[in-house]
């Protein structure tokens, strides 16, 4: 649970954890450009895909060397896509963000790596429509961890119903998920059945209202945007819309906003 009673982290760790953020965004444009391809994201160093020249270091500083490069390769002028620094900024941000909502806990870390692992997917799944298992396999026993830890919760009262919602939470979610893939299959694929067993470990993590949001904003925020398409012309009924990115978004609000909006609902009747 959330510790409303402590004080919100400092602007200063905020900054702090937003500038890993830039740093692991930077990674995560390489993730997303070489996961779907099969390659190492370890090696070889970067390089320019057009004159093949490796990236320097001093090259390499997120967000700050594409302004100073004015978005060109400093051997052959190619241009580099603003996507890169973009994805780097926007990771420093949710990074910066996350880090004021949990504030100093031990939940950061686990959110943290749902952060990350979301830019990465999301981006991966709008670019390819997959959700590779490379990412989403691993992010289980990961994101299992980082919530022991978040439940030990080291020097304070350890929660560990929390830890237990979790796995159920979980189970749940890909339940949920399998029947709606076996029921629906042109709406999405078994790729998103295991992101889902993810995503309901943290949503019950943070409680069963969490995971009803959660699972319930993702189908309303991605039809929200399938009508609005279809409203505007700009997709057919068989454009295939990814729907990983709005599985990621509505988890976010289950995380952010759901228990309060299910104690308030249950308040209300
Ligand atoms: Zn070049």
């Amino acid at each position: 649970m959330i510790d409303v009673g402590a004080p919100p982290v400092s602007a200063l760790v905020a900054a702090f954890v937003g500038v890993i953020g830039l740093l692991i965004g930077s990674f995560i444009n390489v993730v997303v450009w070489r996961v779907p391809r099969g390659e190492s994201v370890v090696h070889p160093p970067s390089a320019c895909p057009r004159c093949g020249h490796s990236i320097r270091s001093r090259d390499n500083v997120p967000v700050v060397s594409w302004l100073l490069l004015r978005g060109r390769c400093r051997d052959c002028g190619a241009p580099i896509s603003a996507r890169y620094p973009l994805v780097e900024l926007g990771t420093g941000v949710l990074f910066a963000l996350t880090a004021w909502f949990a504030g100093p806990t031990w939940v950061l870390p686990a959110l943290l790596y749902l952060a990350a692992i979301s830019v990465a997917l999301a981006l991966i799944d709008i670019d390819t429509k997959r959700l590779p298992n490379a990412i989403v396999l691993p992010a289980y026993p990961v994101a299992l961890a980082l919530l022991t830890l978040a439940s030990w919760n080291p020097g304070g009262e350890p929660d560990w119903a929390a830890l237990l919602r979790a796995v159920i939470g979980a189970a749940i979610l890909y339940a949920v998920y399998f029947v709606t893939v076996l029921v629906y299959p042109a709406g999405m694929g078994f790729g998103d059945v295991k992101l889902a067993g993810v995503l309901g470990l943290y949503l019950g993590w943070y409680g069963w209202g969490a995971l009803f949001v959660g699972w319930f904003s993702a189908f309303l925020l991605g039809g929200l945007f399938a009508v609005g398409l279809l409203v505007l012309g700009r997709a057919g009924r068989k454009s295939g819309i990814p729907f990983g990115p709005w599985m990621l978004l509505g988890a976010a609000v289950g995380i952010v906003a759901g228990q309060p909006l299910w104690d308030w609902y249950l308040g209300v009747l």
